[in-house]
């Protein structure tokens, strides 16, 4: 019979993840990463990652997930892909359930990152897969030569529409406010691309549709007019929710829902440590993710050795 008991126990394939759990094999831990979907996290829809170092020409962010993963397999981590249905984290055995089985850990590493947060507007959620996205490089092919709309105003969006006006035959950036919150290192790309129209301070309130998105209609924030532009796809940036739903109860988390973690990582429960986009942090980035990994584990390790 298979042994279901880790030292580690990782929930979340992402970067923080899989960088914890590289670095605990390598410390000598039994480690197990459990994934919902496929490696990489947010990352894996991301189509060039330009800052993450080591890469001179960027990388693929799907292709980066899945060596992340090769890399931690080498040292004999094992991944499952199997969704975490419940845990049991203030336990000295930890224990973590999927649909079919469960687990025992020394230690878990929380890194499910966060997923994208929508609009809210009634009927955005049925039109998901038929005009609304909130994956610009997943979906990105299928608007080729058409007319897209994108909401927001981080990097998320304006690396979603300086990808989209290389498909796209004309991409609107609807945002909120009249300046984007987005770095600056942008900036040349969109001045380039010609396609590309800014309507700032404004909001869409409403998603035309029949079978398929027909287009939006968005209020001014400074007058309150509201003007309808035709599309075939929108695609929602306007940042991410932690993906913390698991631990209410649990774990101590602020009122977003991030998790509160100290700088090892760890949370308010011992042995459980916090990585990557679901934490509480300053900035959320592939390489602070990762960087959390690596401490998470040390600390684990030091938490295996001297607390159990
Ligand atoms: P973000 O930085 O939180 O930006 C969200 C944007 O959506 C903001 O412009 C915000 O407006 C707007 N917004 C929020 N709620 C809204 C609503 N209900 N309606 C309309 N607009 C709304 O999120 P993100 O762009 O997804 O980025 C998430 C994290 O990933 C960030 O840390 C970002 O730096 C990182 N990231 C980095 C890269 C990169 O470095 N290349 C690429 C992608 C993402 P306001 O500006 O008015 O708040």
């Amino acid at each position: 019979m298979e042994n279901n008991s880790y030292d580690v126990v990782i929930i979340g394939g992402g970067p923080g993840g899989y960088a914890a759990a590289l670095y605990a094999a390598r410390a000598g831990l039994s480690a197990l990463v459990l994934e919902k979907f496929s490696p990489g996290g947010q990352m894996a829809t991301t189509d060039v990652v330009e800052n993450y170092p080591g890469f001179a020409d960027g990388v693929n962010g799907f292709e980066l997930g899945m060596q992340m993963k090769q890399g931690a397999e080498r040292f004999g981590v094992k991944t499952k892909l199997s969704e975490v249905k419940s845990v049991e984290l203030a336990l000295e055995s930890k224990v973590i359930r999927t649909a079919k089985e469960t687990f025992e850990a020394k230690t878990v590493v929380l890194a499910m990152g966060a997923f994208p947060r929508e609009l809210g507007l009634p009927n955005e959620r049925e039109l998901r897969g038929r005009g609304v996205s909130y994956c610009a490089t997943c979906d990105g092919m299928f608007y080729k030569g058409k007319t897209v709309v994108i909401v927001g105003g981080g990097n998320t969006a304006v690396a979603d529409a300086i990808f989209l006006a290389k498909i796209c035959e004309k991409v609107y950036v609807v945002h909120r406010r009249d300046e984007l919150r987005a770095s600056k290192t942008y900036m040349e790309a969109l001045e380039k691309a010609e396609n590309m129209e800014f309507v700032w301070s404004a909001e869409v309130v409403e998603i035309e549709a029949g079978e398929l998105v027909t287009g939006v209609k968005v209020k001014s924030r400074k007058d309150d007019k509201v003007t309808e532009i035709p599309c075939d796809g929108v695609f929602v940036a306007v940042g991410n929710v932690p993906n913390t739903e698991l631990l209410k109860g649990q774990v101590d988390l602020d009122e977003a829902g991030y998790v509160l973690a100290d700088e090892t990582t760890q949370t308010n429960l011992p042995g459980v440590f916090a990585v990557g986009d679901l934490r509480k942090k300053p900035l959320r980035q592939i390489v602070t993710a990762v960087a959390d990994g690596a401490v998470a584990s040390k600390f684990a390790e030091e938490y295996i050795d001297h607390c159990l």
